[in-house]
Order: C-alpha cells, then sequence, then structure tokens
C-alpha cells in the first residue's frame, strides 16, 4: 500500500487572501490557467457575498524543485501581478503548503509528477481479507474516482455495505 501513489500528494498550494475580490469588480472571474510562472491553475477560493476574499492555486513545479519557499512565493506574487494586476502583489494574507513535505501524506512514491491520473483499484483486487474481518476503503481502493473526495465516499459506502453483508457484520 506505502507504493500506491497518492494522487495531489506531491501538490503545493498557495492561498492569497485580500479585503475586496477586486478582481470580480473588473470583471474577472477569479480563474486563471497559466504557462508561465509557478502556477499552472489559479481560482477565485472566496466565499461567494462574503470574505474572506482569495484567489487560490496550484504550484505547477515538482516537489524536487520547490525547495526555496521564499524565491517561490516571491515569483507567485509577482505572477498574480501579471494576471490580476498589482494589488494582488499585495495581499493581507498569504499562504503555502508544500503537500510532498507533509509525511503523513506525502511518501518518496508522491515526490515525481504524476504524468496522468492513476486508476486505482483494491490492494490486490480484493475489497476484505482475513473472512470479512479487515475491509479496504480509502479513495486509492475506489474503482472509480480513486484519487478524489468522491472516490472516498464511493469506497466507504462499498466497505459498509460488504462489512454489513459479512456474518460477522453487524449493522452499523
Ligand atoms: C493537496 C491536495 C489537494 C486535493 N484536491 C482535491 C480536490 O480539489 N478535489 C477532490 O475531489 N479531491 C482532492 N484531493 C484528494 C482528496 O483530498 C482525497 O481523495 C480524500 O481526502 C481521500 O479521502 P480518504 O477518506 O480516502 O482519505 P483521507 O482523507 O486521507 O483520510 C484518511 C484518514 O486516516 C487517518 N489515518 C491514517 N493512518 C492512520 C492510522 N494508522 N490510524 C488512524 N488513522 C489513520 C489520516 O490521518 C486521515 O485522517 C486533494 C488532495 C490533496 C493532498
Amino acid at each position: 500500500m506505502l507504493r500506491i501513489g497518492t494522487w495531489m500528494a506531491g501538490q503545493a498550494k498557495f492561498c492569497a487572501l485580500y479585503e475586496k475580490p477586486y478582481w470580480r469588480q473588473a470583471g474577472l472571474s477569479g480563474q486563471a490557467f497559466s504557462q508561465q510562472g509557478p502556477m499552472g491553475e489559479i481560482h477565485d477560493g472566496s466565499n461567494n457575498n462574503q470574505g474572506p476574499y482569495g484567489l487560490t492555486g496550484f504550484v505547477n513545479i515538482p516537489a524536487v524543485q520547490r525547495n526555496h519557499q521564499q524565491l517561490l512565493t516571491e515569483a507567485i506574487l509577482s505572477q498574480l501581478a501579471v494576471i490580476y494586476g498589482k494589488p494582488a502583489a499585495q495581499p493581507t494574507t498569504f499562504y503555502y503548503k508544500d503537500w510532498a513535505r507533509e509525511r503523513f501524506t506525502a511518501t518518496q512514491f508522491d515526490q515525481p509528477p504524476m504524468v496522468e491520473h492513476p486508476l486505482y483499484h483494491p490492494p490486490a483486487g480484493q475489497t476484505s481479507i482475513w473472512d470479512g474481518t479487515i475491509h479496504f476503503a480509502g479513495t486509492e481502493t475506489a474503482d472509480q474516482h480513486g484519487g478524489y473526495l468522491e472516490g472516498a465516499l464511493i469506497s466507504a459506502e462499498r466497505a459498509v455495505m460488504n462489512y454489513q453483508e459479512t456474518p460477522k457484520g453487524h449493522k452499523i
């Protein structure tokens, strides 16, 4: 199981908060895709009509190259200013999270960027072992939408259903 890549585990994300969603006043949605600068994908991550207001996105650089957070932060703010105008470079708060450095999220197998979305399935094709006393759940065991929140829900439902159907199962 440790060798199974976790979708998004090697990612880094940022969130820049602002007093107002000023890009909306300029008629911009806040969504951007870019092949220049560290961010590949940016979204309006605000609450709808109340704060906090912010832009959030994915850092499109492989984990092994994300060693200098200060330089990366400066490059992110510069890129935001190019896309959304100068105020974007001065957020009230800026969060940066490198998930590849979270030891309970990413393993060494998550460090190289995934080139495509993996097709997941339960370990060795089994949804349970030891006469149904252990059931596998979690998005990396889902055979649909594996790696996403939806896959986590699908696999959880499957595990609960299977558990209830085993002789030792209880209604839970
Ligand atoms: C950076 C990032 C961005 C993502 N973006 C999206 C997105 O935009 N859309 C989307 O659909 N999905 C996204 N995902 C994927 C989504 O977060 C996962 O698919 C989902 O959280 C998986 O749910 P899960 O219940 O299978 O596992 P988890 O949410 O990982 O839950 C497993 C839990 O088990 C706990 N645990 C682990 N080991 C033990 C142990 N030994 N004992 C007790 N507890 C243990 C962990 O602490 C954790 O709380 C993203 C993931 C990451 C990392």
